[in-house]
């Protein structure tokens, strides 16, 4: 029988159960998992900070595994069959249902209603649907990608990978602009790969503990700063002194604490941009003041919920090449292992910033 580490409840650690094999419906597949992410969504499941989130909950939301079992045929978004044995990874977002007024007229699908999430919003009811197990059920309409690429270079990535793509498309960074990223966790990181990538002339990261800011160098981050030894007024003189008193042209916010919400709109210069992207869990409010923190300043704040498919697909599409997959290479030599039943471990790790990227390897 399948094992699986579940959360049983918010605030209870991680616990091992066996649960049957599901049966297959017509057009989904049996994952066998190779890797899974750990990630500080997954400590913040943990401690219930997400609504709508149903425990028993096996969390994992980005998987990479071989298809075991294939029920019916399942092709890939170029129209290939899938065959068992192969290696793919899959977005963990399902159903979004390209029938709603958010799916067709906003072209938001992250805010559709009937979207579900593997290791998130679908919970142990609803089936082997986390990736935290030896197997995840793929159920129909599931977007499977093959995965040509080394497995780790796209785990280095992980979750943070099509979320800090967004995000960087979401802040419409131009050629020659000065980048300021709040938070040195794996969203920034990637955040700073792929905003150089997108021709950012520097970036400037502001974030801890000091690994993680050697990370966020090796990632190409030209200057970096400890928030921990820092109050707000060193960091905002900090970043006015590198960009001519103006502040960043765009500045992603990606810390995950409410009042970086407020720092990052004073560290953009004047009609530039913010993305807040590291709010994804409800850490509670903020305050600032909407005269000169954010009219005045003719600031463009825009929130960045998730990802898409596009993001996803994209993403992969970078770690698989070999020029471009060099950045996640070395990121690669950063990852943290743990078993199914060091799941605990691994949420601690995460949680107290030791780790840089962890991930459950169930075999
Ligand atoms: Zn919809
Ligand atoms: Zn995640």
């Amino acid at each position: 029988m399948p094992r699986v580490a579940v959360i049983p409840e918010p605030n209870c650690p991680v616990e091992i159960r066996e649960v049957p094999e599901p049966q297959l419906e017509e057009n989904s597949a049996l994952l066998e998992v190779e890797l899974s992410e750990v990630c500080g969504t997954d400590v913040y499941l943990q401690q219930g900070r997400l609504q709508g989130v149903p425990y028993p909950l096996v969390p994992g939301h980005v998987s990479v595994g071989h298809l075991s079992k294939i029920r019916g045929t399942l092709f890939d978004v170029e129209g290939r069959e899938f065959r068992e044995g192969e290696r793919v990874t899959f977005l963990d977002v399902h159903r979004t249902c390209n029938a709603c007024w958010y799916c067709l007229v906003a072209k938001a699908t992250t805010r559709c209603p009937q979207r579900k999430v593997y290791g998130i919003t679908y919970g142990l009811d609803d089936g082997l649907c986390g990736g935290w197990a030896d197997q995840i059920y793929l159920k129909p309409g599931t977007r499977c990608i093959r995965l040509a690429a080394d497995p780790e270079n796209f785990m280095a990535g992980g979750c943070a990978l099509p979320t800090a793509l967004h995000a960087v498309e979401r802040g419409d960074i131009a050629i020659g602009d000065t980048l300021l990223v709040l938070g040195s966790g794996p969203v920034g990181i990637n955040a700073i790969i792929l905003a150089l990538m997108r021709g950012a002339l520097r970036v400037l990261c502001i974030g801890g503990p000091n690994h993680r800011l050697e990370t966020a160098s090796d990632a190409g981050a030209s200057d970096v700063l400890d928030f921990e030894a820092h109050p707000e007024s060193d960091r905002l003189e900090w970043v006015l002194e590198r960009t001519y008193g103006r502040g960043a042209d765009v500045t992603i916010e990606a810390a995950g604490a409410p009042d970086a919400v407020a720092q990052a709109m004073r560290f953009t210069r004047d009609a530039g941009r913010v993305v807040v992207v590291g709010q994804y869990t409800d850490h509670g409010e903020t305050s600032f003041n909407p005269h000169l923190d954010l009219n005045r300043k003719h600031l463009d704040v825009r929130g960045c919920w998730g990802s898409d498919f596009s993001h996803f697909y994209r993403g992969v599409q970078l770690v698989s090449d070999p020029a471009r997959s060099a950045s996640w290479a070395k990121l690669k030599t950063k990852l943290s292992r743990y078993g199914l039943d060091e799941a605990n471990q691994a949420l601690a790790d995460v949680k107290e910033g030791r780790v840089m990227k962890a991930l459950i390897e169930p075999r």
